[in-house]
């Protein structure tokens, strides 16, 4: 390709940009159109999705030498969801970062609907998955034209329908001008839970069947959690769903469980079952419940081994 022959004197304009896109990248995590990384196969057909199952199978990867990621398997059914918890660093959004090809596994592989990932367009995977969070990327223009943001032949009337059903419409109304008001850098500063609310607006008008989620641990008042709670639970209703888990409710209620640590599966399977172990997973979340002050010294020391 073209950036082999590109003389030398270019190369560290090259990195550059990767640099920038990658420093970026956490904010941008739910643009979906960052410069890719990766090559995509020139045989590569339009992803179609079926049920939305999904399967990691054996999944390693490092972003260098340091293996990050390691034999990672599992399936997870069409419309069902599952939670991956487990200390800072241990490897959640990495996990999801290889579902939406930002990177590509070192071994291993990822399907979807028994396709390999890396045999599908970049831009149909993408528009196959939404993704939600308090630090979607919003840019400098009007709410409505955020809440467009991937389906931009969307009508007036969608957008509404989408931001009644994220539970924004309310406050979207009380902006000075509406949908009209300008927000962003220059525009009017929104809060997170608001931000959130428009992400998941967003995301309603976008109809992926396939979510990722990414639960901020906001400073929301309890009236808020409860219309994003509200929101998500209509958003999530027959999309397979990965929520990188802080909020009890869903880590409860998820299909499957995964407990990651040091970039392995250390403990898998519901909610009861994994108290009942006893393990990492019952200690995380008697930390996150109130019922123990911190996380036991052998579990920190373990997590950041
Ligand atoms: P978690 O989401 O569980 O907090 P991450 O997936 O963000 O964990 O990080 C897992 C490990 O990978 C951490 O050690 C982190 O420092 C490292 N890491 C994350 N992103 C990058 C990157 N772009 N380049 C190099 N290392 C990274």
């Amino acid at each position: 390709t073209q950036r082999f022959i590109w003389p030398m004197a270019q190369f560290g304009q090259i990195i550059n940009m990767y640099q920038r896109a990658y420093a970026s990248s956490a904010r941008i995590f739910g643009l979906m159109d960052e410069p890719s990384r990766i090559e995509e196969d020139p045989n590569a057909d339009e992803l179609v999705v079926g049920n939305g199952d999904v399967a990691y199978d054996d999944v390693t990867f490092g972003y260098d030498e340091e293996t990050i990621i390691e034999d990672v398997s599992f399936e997870v059914d069409g419309g069902e969801t599952l939670a991956l918890v487990g200390p800072t660093g241990a490897g959640k959004s990495t996990v999801l970062k290889l579902l939406l090809r930002m990177y590509d596994v070192d071994d291993g592989a990822i399907e979807i609907d028994g396709t390999d990932i890396r045999d599908v367009t970049i831009p149909s995977l993408r528009q196959a998955i939404g993704y939600v969070s308090q630090d979607t990327f919003m840019f400098y223009g009007t709410v409505a034209e955020n809440i467009k943001y991937g389906s931009f032949d969307a009508s007036d009337e969608e957008v509404v329908e989408a931001a009644k059903a994220a539970e924004a419409h309310g406050f979207i109304s009380n902006l000075p001008e509406g949908y009209d008001t300008e927000i962003g850098e220059r525009g009017v500063k929104l809060s997170g839970g608001q931000r959130q609310r428009l992400s998941i607006a967003r995301a309603i008008l976008k109809d992926p069947e396939i979510l990722v989620l990414d639960e901020a641990t906001s400073d929301v008042d309890t009236e808020t959690e409860m219309l994003i709670q509200r929101s998500l639970d209509r958003l999530t209703e027959n999309r397979t769903t990965f929520s990188i888990a802080h909020r009890l409710s869903t880590i409860k209620d998820a299909d499957l469980i995964l407990v990651l640590e040091d970039g392995r599966v250390v403990e898998r399977g519901g909610h009861d079952e994994l108290l009942a172990e006893d393990g990492l997973y019952a200690h995380l979340w008697g930390v996150q419940a109130g019922e123990i002050d911190e996380l036991p010294e052998e579990f920190v020391e373990r997590a950041s081994r």
